[in-house]
């Protein structure tokens, strides 16, 4: 249950998809329910093929250990299992003959004979439960044969431990359908591990794969979706006593297959579990592609149903290997990849008598475009669908055969983004690509933006935003690189994001969706910043005003460090109050101080989306400083302040507002001052080391060759702000 759960949590559908196996077996059972002990007398034959993936010899079980899992497999689901004594009395009147039966395939998908065994070689020393990559060829692993047609069954070295696992009906994708068995588990003696020794793990996964849970319902005292089950408490190992009582039964049914006990203590399925098994092959179920499989009839017996081909290519014949096609014949290839925009279907080999004919319609129903009609010896031409999906119909009359067809084809695919691409410029627009439609399932796209020489920042809105809550994400970097360090912010859902700033001239925006549902994607306006802002310190020196931290509608950015000094001249006290307040709890921080440096007290230190309370300095300075971390950043703050201060500058030539940056400084400290005015600088001793003409706008003061130390900077020859050179 646990790769359920994994897999539940890459794709939740999954869950819908499996409720709707749950609600047609309900009804199954529902109309079952006036014979619960009723035979059906009728046995179903599930074609099997065992996929043996190798790399030591030991791995490469014998072909006798193989058919000792069938017998295993075959006595355990008729209740023809040698132990069935051991059931104890209390549950042998619900004990179930399944009438389910397993033979090894004698026809492979191509219409060849096989004897249901293929060998494949690897390197991989071990394979995973969580990637599944003993089920791909490219992976190490093999193929499946077409899911709806055979169960798969896969025999390797498993890691982790892991005795074996199973896919439930509708419960991941057709291409990884079946069971897996780790070779030291499979098949009755021989080979096989004690106290695995007995085929049971293929016995329970194979109940797994037939819909059946575990017999505790995976819950502390849980349902298993089955009424003659007792409820229990949990897995049972090893081998206990009966009775085992728990939960208030009688005893568990820790012999029952679904069980964790070992294999010489199991002995049983239950009618209600024969129920639920039966009823994913009900002409309705999920598995009623089984009851159509010509897997266990011999090659030469003809073609009959449909065959649904989902791969991006691959090659199908008529299905009579070497021999000639039967009379009578119907078959049909229903082809339709995920994602296809066209298929292309290419004969390798025809020979047909006239009278018998190959026709491919344009669309899945034989009522669809003929894209030809073919009869005779010559090979047709290719041909190709106008969309994803394609239907081949072979029909032979009642009189003559010959040696039939093969045939392959190929699909166009619209696959999803995949890449890093790279943007520059002052401005522009990206998009998740996928114009009118919705973007693909599987995406994982990258786009690097640079802004252009000497632009602070990026500024990035989205005008359209739409992706699957929780699972289809555009997440936003400062930098070239995804790293989780400079993360700016994740958006996933339809609620249209905030504004937000990068810290750096260059960002990265990248977008990742899940393997199901879609949404319409996402356009990303961005603009080159010139002017940074929250950096150095900003001296206010009118009575009152206001303060933001800088980003207006954006939000602000990462590694801001700023301060504000408020120190009206004449001040006995400032008193400030938030209007706004929200960033990243814990890690971004609004700070004030009762006084003109970080050493003098904290009145405060703020985080988070609760409004500060009003604060109110003991003296004429207050200083107030903000800085954010390296990830996360949120709408920021706004606040205003009052004071007993008075402005006695001339208001023509004084500057209200003036910017230091960087604090502290190395080589030049910017000097920003809204009107051009004189300014000076003295060092800690008093003693003048700089003066001159500030001009509006920025002013980059050489500081390098100065002492490290506290300087004054005074401005109009009044207004003054200390700063640091390192
Ligand atoms: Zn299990």
């Amino acid at each position: 249950m646990e790769r359920l759960q994994y897999l539940i949590q890459q794709d939740p559908t999954i869950l819908d998809r499996m409720a709707q196996v749950e609600a047609q077996t309900q009804a199954y059972i529902a109309s079952e329910r006036h014979q619960p002990h009723g035979r059906t007398n009728n046995v179903i034959t599930i074609p099997v093929v065992v996929h043996i993936v190798y790399r030591t010899a030991a791995e490469n079980i014998s072909d006798a250990q193989v058919q000792s899992q069938i017998e295993v497999l075959n006595e355990d689901f008729r209740r023809l299992n040698a132990d069935a004594v051991n059931t104890p009395s209390l549950f042998q009147s619900v004990a179930a003959d399944a009438e389910i039966q397993f033979c090894l395939a004698t026809r492979d998908p191509l219409g060849n004979p096989t004897n249901g065994i293929t060998r494949t070689q690897t390197t991989k020393t071990s394979f995973s439960v969580y990637a599944d990559d003993v089920k791909f060829s490219s992976q190490g692993g093999k193929d499946a044969w077409p899911t709806d047609q055979y169960l798969n069954i896969w025999v390797c070295n498993l890691g982790g431990g892991i005795l074996g696992y199973a896919q439930f009906p509708n419960g991941g994708p057709a291409a990884t359908d079946g069971v897996v068995i780790d070779y030291r588990y499979f098949g009755r003696g021989g080979s096989a591990q004690a106290p695995y020794n007995k085929g049971r793990t293929a016995t329970h996964e194979v109940g797994h794969w037939l819909n059946l849970r575990h017999i505790w319902g995976d819950a502390y005292c849980g349902d298993d979706y089955v009424s003659d089950t007792p409820v229990q408490e949990g897995p049972n190992y090893g081998c206990p006593t009966f009775p085992h009582p728990s939960c208030g039964n009688t005893s568990d049914m820790f012999m029952n297959y679904m069980d964790y006990t070992d294999d010489a203590c199991m002995n049983l399925f239950t009618q209600g579990q024969k129920t639920r098994m039966r009823a994913v092959l009900a002409p309705n179920g999920f598995r009623a592609g089984l009851l159509n499989s010509l897997g266990c009839s011999p090659p030469g017996g003809g073609c009959s149903g449909t065959q649904t081909l989902t791969a991006a290519s691959g090659t199908f014949s008529d299905g009579s290997g070497s021999g000639n096609y039967q009379n009578n014949s119907d078959c049909r290839w229903l082809i339709q990849p995920p994602n296809a925009t066209s298929i292309t279907l290419t004969f390798q080999s025809f020979n047909l008598l006239s009278g018998d004919s190959v026709i491919v319609y344009d669309g899945s129903t034989t009522t669809a475009p003929r894209l030809g009609a073919f009869s005779g010896t010559t090979i047709p031409p290719s041909v190709t669908s106008s969309g994803g999906v394609m239907l081949v119909r072979f029909v032979s009359n009642a009189s003559g055969t010959a040696d039939g067809f093969v045939a392959s084809y190929t699909s166009t695919l619209n696959l999803p983004c995949y890449g890093t691409q790279t943007v520059s410029g002052a401005s522009g627009t990206i998009t998740d690509g996928s114009g009118p439609n919705n973007y693909q399932d599987n995406a994982d796209c990258k786009w690097i933006i640079t802004a252009p020489p000497g632009s602070a920042g990026i500024r990035m809105e989205f005008t359209q935003f739409r992706t699957e809550a929780g699972y289809d994400f555009v997440t936003l970097y400062d930098g070239n690189a995804v790293n989780s360090n400079y993360m700016i912010r994740r958006f996933s859902g339809t609620t249209l994001p905030p504004i937000v700033t990068s810290a750096t001239p260059q960002a990265l925006v990248y977008f990742t969706t899940d393997h199901s549902i879609t949404d319409a994607g996402w356009t990303l306006n961005y603009t080159a910043i010139s002017q940074p802002y929250c950096q150095g310190t900003t001296i206010l020196t009118a009575p009152s005003g206001t303060i933001t931290d800088g980003s207006g509608n954006s939000d602000y950015t990462n590694r801001a460090n700023c301060r504000w000094l408020i120190q009206p001249p004449g001040a006995t006290w400032i008193e400030l109050t938030f209007s706004s307040f929200n960033t990243e709890s814990n890690y971004d921080f609004v700070r004030v101080y009762d006084g003109a440096t970080t050493s003098a007290p904290l009145l405060g230190s703020y985080s988070g989306t609760t409004l500060p309370p009003v604060l109110r300095s003991s003296g004429g300075s207050l200083l107030i400083v903000f800085t954010s971390d390296s990830s996360i950043t949120r709408a920021g703050w706004s606040a205003s302040y009052t004071s007993n201060g008075t402005t006695s500058l001339p208001t023509e030539a004084i500057p209200s507002e003036v910017r230091l940056y960087p604090v502290p400084c190395f080589d030049y400290l910017t000097i920003e001052v809204p009107i051009s005015a004189p300014g000076e600088v003295l060092d800690a001793t008093g003693k003048l080391v700089w003066q001159g003409m500030i001009p509006s706008g920025g002013y980059q003061l050489p500081v390098q060759t100065w002492p490290s130390g506290l300087y004054l900077l005074r401005i109009g020859g009044h207004s003054a702000a200390r700063f640091v050179k390192e």
